[in-house]
């Protein structure tokens, strides 16, 4: 089909196109139970990931201290001078409670990408290990820190193609374990990340074209060599289920913090979306860990709503952003991507329920907002999920606007960014 073809077909892609602030419901959602009918993964593919993390606890406890006891995981704080912030600014009413996810503040790697990078990494170490004859499963997993271990990862290679914090997740975590660990960018990454990674011992290589080209020669090199895996940003099952964890860990600080979660008290959540992997993987675990009153959102810029036009249109990876005319240009790092994988995208199309679009002018003026009113510091990326209450509440989604439900904005990173450059974050005004 084409352009004009699409906007007959669907009209609230004509918005879209004009690059506005728009929220999108998805027709296709259902019930857990009946999506799970739709899908190959299930609930115990998320509870071996969660053994898994548990079995590495006392490894990472021992060459991460930062962790807490080995587990990575980030508070969820109320945030309830922001939601006055917000009410101001939109002049609108937000009658429940609103939560931040602070994954900026999550150990190694201080993004979410801490929950399916590592994992993928850990869960392929294992994996060496076993086929090695180096572990049974009795074993205490702090035997990872070993000169044994380590001469073994150092036969082996990882590699994967980011211009950001999948890169630095990555790279972190296999360089701790001894691996050989590439990490394939574009030029125009941030030099801090570059410097960060190569102080780390990981291998930078830098491609002139853009991200897309990286990634593409990244793969095509780990092909080429048995002994290299490639974490595959757009397909990987092990960095989805990584980011799924998330589901049960929130429930249980939920409990703790005496939030219910069921039909009058429903649960909204936020979360900013690239490729796709990383909200996907935890909007599946929320679903499968609270059910049918949890409502997942994923939030884009409206220079690259990839997951909003594959899943509106049913193309996932057929299309891109550009074939409607959007330049996928954004100050969002790791949001600017013009096609979204199709393995979220399908895989989440009875999960999910909806989508929006945020102007990059709005994340900065948020970034400052929830600085200056809670003392928080994301990146700008991480604040696509605030306007979540208000594009609910405006677009009068059922229950959206009641005392009894519970917002949930997913702030994905910050705590890498150094100082100097959040500082021009913060003061940042678009040309
Ligand atoms: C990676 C990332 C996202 C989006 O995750 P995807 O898996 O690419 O969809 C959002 N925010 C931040 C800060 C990220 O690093």
């Amino acid at each position: 089909m084409t352009q004009s073809e699409w906007l007959v077909k669907l009209p609230l892609l004509q918005s879209v196109v004009e690059k506005k602030e728009v929220l999108w419901c998805n027709p296709s959602i259902e019930s857990v139970k009946a999506g799970l009918l739709k899908t190959r993964l299930s609930k115990d593919d998320i509870t071996d990931a969660s053994h898994r993390l548990e079995k590495f606890a006392p490894y990472l406890a021992k060459v991460f201290p930062e962790t807490n006891q080995g587990i990575i995981e980030s508070p969820l704080t109320p945030i309830p001078k922001m939601k006055q912030e917000l009410e101001t600014a939109y002049a609108i009413d937000i009658p429940g409670r609103l939560l931040l996810k602070q994954d900026n503040a999550l150990p190694i790697s201080g993004s979410i990408k801490a929950r399916g990078g590592i994992y993928e990494v850990l869960k392929h170490a294992e994996t060496l290990a076993l086929d090695n004859e180096l572990l049974d499963h009795t074993m205490d997993y702090s035997q990872f820190d070993s000169p044994t271990f380590r001469a073994l990862f150092a036969k082996h290679k990882i590699a994967v193609g980011s211009t950001g914090n999948l890169g630095l997740s990555i790279g972190i975590m296999s360089a701790k374990l001894g691996f050989d660990v590439t990490v394939h960018m574009s030029a125009d990454a941030k030099q801090w990340k570059k410097d960060l990674l190569r102080s780390k011992g990981v291998h930078v290589v830098e491609y002139i074209d853009d991200y897309s080209k990286a990634v593409e020669e990244g793969r095509r090199q780990a092909e080429a060599d048995p002994s290299c895996h490639f974490v595959d940003d757009e397909n990987s099952t092990d960095l989805f289920m990584g980011y799924a964890v998330a589901g049960e860990r929130v429930a249980a600080q939920l409990k703790e913090q005496n939030i219910a979660v069921d039909e009058a008290h429903p649960l909204f959540v936020y979360l900013p979306c690239g490729v796709g992997g990383g909200p996907g993987g935890v909007a599946f675990g929320l679903k499968l860990a609270l059910g049918d009153h949890v409502h997942c959102f994923f939030a884009e810029p409206t220079h690259s709503p990839c997951m909003m036009i594959g899943m509106m249109t049913g193309m996932h990876d057929q299309v891109s952003v550009t074939d409607f005319g959007l330049d996928n240009k954004t100050a969002a790092d790791g949001l600017a991507v013009g096609t979204a994988s199709a393995f979220v995208g399908k895989t989440m199309e009875p999960f999910l329920t909806g989508c929006y679009t945020v102007e990059d002018q709005t994340l900065f003026t948020l970034l400052k907002k929830l600085a200056d009113s809670e003392d928080i510091w994301l990146e700008p990326s991480a604040l696509a999920g605030m306007t979540g209450p208000v594009q609910v509440i405006q677009s009068k989604l059922p229950l959206a606007d009641s005392k009894d439900t519970t917002h949930l904005v997913w702030g994905t990173g910050g705590n890498m960014v150094p100082e100097d450059e959040m500082k021009d974050y913060y003061n940042y005004m678009m040309k």
